[in-house]
């Protein structure tokens, strides 16, 4: 049975990068009837954060990425924080001690540093030169009666390490290029580089989907499991390994989580909708069929495979985000639009009274918005004119709009929107036939009207605003954009 694991680290906030990645787990765990474990990697205090932990669960709750054991949940392996799992990556790693696959290094930084500015200087491979290796009994008594205290180091292998990558195909690394690592700091804290296979290892995970950057601990860790099943930790078998592109933000460079359009809050505060920018995610690396860009979740769990997952970097386009995320709004049952827009047409985004909004008003007009917003945030300044007093005017758009002979244009075309029926068509045929007395098409003619009802120059269909905004307001708005 298939088990894939989503185990971020709780620093700072959720970025698409990360997502995507969940993403690639939830859709191989779904598409097998596999199970997604969820686990938190927050062995490194000094970074990690309860309140990042909080908005990792409430941001995959959002997108609707669920898992099958992790917080909140359980499940057979718990616990699934590393904080709370510390006594066993402690006997693990004293394990490896007694077995040899692991050693006391002793070495300072100073030291490791000199020698690896001298290996590069000479050429050499810089990684960690073995030093302390096989010490003898005495080189230990005298580093520790200088007061030195270890690292655990663990030991690699002196042959190549081969794997399959589900991603990129075979890879080798070769020895020189995969020194021995630490697995525990010196005081006792053991480190990503052991926590992370230990626990992949004791939650049989069956395959590791990830970051590219993630691609250089990955022989590391192959060794390590290969020690790990010698001393009967886990389920002795090796998973699968795929490493996922890249993903490049401006200037064709990896899209770093301090630009903006990284983090994933924005784009919910923006009014994304979860499917939309999944959808979007889903195409960092990955393809459901040639010319083909939208698709739902379900559709993405039944195609997904992993072997279609493209090497190369994956660009990040904010515009392709955001017209496929439009698509998406634009196919929601007009009633589920209307549920989906209720945060936005409240307070703070409102600008409003909430007395004064009206769900009908809304309701009627909430069609023609649908194929117009990009994310739902955009439907305030669509619908403002319907609850607000007054228009919010733009100086700009006034002036714009507001051309010599537009005073005389508005006059004609109150008199006869006073006479005219209250539907959209014959509001319309009144302008049309108001701009035809001034020599002016219908777009030239409706244009102050639209200014001086709505305080924009574009917006909804006007006739069909007009009609559910109502003759007194209309009128009204017209009068005083003439007074
Ligand atoms: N905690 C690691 C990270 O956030 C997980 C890496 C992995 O998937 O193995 O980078």
């Amino acid at each position: 049975p298939v088990r894939v694991r989503f185990c971020p680290s709780p620093t700072g906030n959720p970025h698409v990068g990360l997502v995507r990645t969940a993403l690639f787990n939830w859709a191989f765990a779904r598409h097998h009837g596999g199970t997604l474990v969820f686990r938190i990697e927050d062995t490194d205090a000094a970074r990690d954060s309860e309140e990042s932990y909080l908005q990792l669960l409430d941001s995959l709750r959002w997108l609707g990425l669920d898992w099958d054991e992790g917080p909140g949940i359980g499940g057979p392996h718990a616990p699934y924080r590393q904080s709370e799992r510390m006594d066993i990556y402690r006997n693990v790693a004293a394990r490896l001690l007694d077995a040899g696959y692991a050693y006391h290094c002793y070495c300072t930084q100073e030291e490791l540093d000199r020698r690896r500015e001298l290996a590069r200087a000479a050429g050499r491979p810089s990684g960690y030169d073995g030093r302390c290796r096989s010490l003898t009994e005495e080189e230990i008594a005298g580093f520790l009666a200088e007061g030195r205290r270890p690292v655990v180091r663990f030991r690699m292998p002196d042959e190549p390490i081969t794997f399959t990558d589900l991603v990129r195909g075979e890879l080798t690394f070769t020895p020189e290029n995969v020194t021995d690592y630490g697995i525990v700091r010196a005081g006792g804290a053991p480190l990503y580089t052991l926590v992370n296979p230990v626990d992949d290892a004791l939650m049989n995970i069956t395959h590791v989907l990830r970051g590219e950057d993630l691609l250089s601990s990955t022989p590391r860790q192959i060794a390590l499991y290969r020690a790990l099943s010698d001393i009967g930790v886990g389920p002795g078998f090796l998973p699968e390994f795929g490493h996922l592109p890249y993903v490049m933000g401006e200037g064709n460079k990896k899209l770093s989580k301090r630009e903006p359009e990284s983090s994933l809050n924005i784009y919910r505060e923006r009014g994304f909708l979860p499917e939309g920018l999944l959808n979007y995610l889903a195409l960092l690396g990955w393809s459901i069929a040639e010319d083909r860009d939208i698709f739902t979740m379900a559709e993405m769990t039944a195609a997904f495979d992993i072997h279609a997952v493209n090497a190369n970097p994956a660009r990040f386009d904010l515009k392709k985000c955001e017209a496929i995320n439009a698509t998406h709004i634009r196919d929601l049952p007009v009633e589920s639009f209307i549920e989906r827009c209720g945060p936005w047409l409240a307070a703070p985004h409102a600008p409003w009274k909430p007395e004064a909004y009206d769900p009908a008003a809304f309701a009627a007009l909430a069609p023609l918005a649908q194929t117009r917003v990009t994310v739902l945030s955009d439907i305030t300044d669509n619908v403002d004119f319907l609850f607000l007093d007054e228009p919010v005017f733009h100086e700009p758009s006034w002036h714009k709009a507001m051309k010599p002979g537009a005073a005389e244009l508005l006059r004609t075309a109150r008199a006869r929107l006073l006479a005219a029926d209250w539907n959209a068509e014959a509001l319309k045929a009144a302008v049309l036939a108001a701009g035809e007395e001034h020599g002016l098409k219908l777009g030239k003619a409706q244009a102050p009207v639209r200014v001086a009802v709505t305080g924009r120059t574009v917006g909804l269909p006007l006739f069909e605003s007009l009609e559910v905004l109502g003759r007194e307001r209309t009128i009204a708005r017209i009068e005083a954009a003439l007074a």
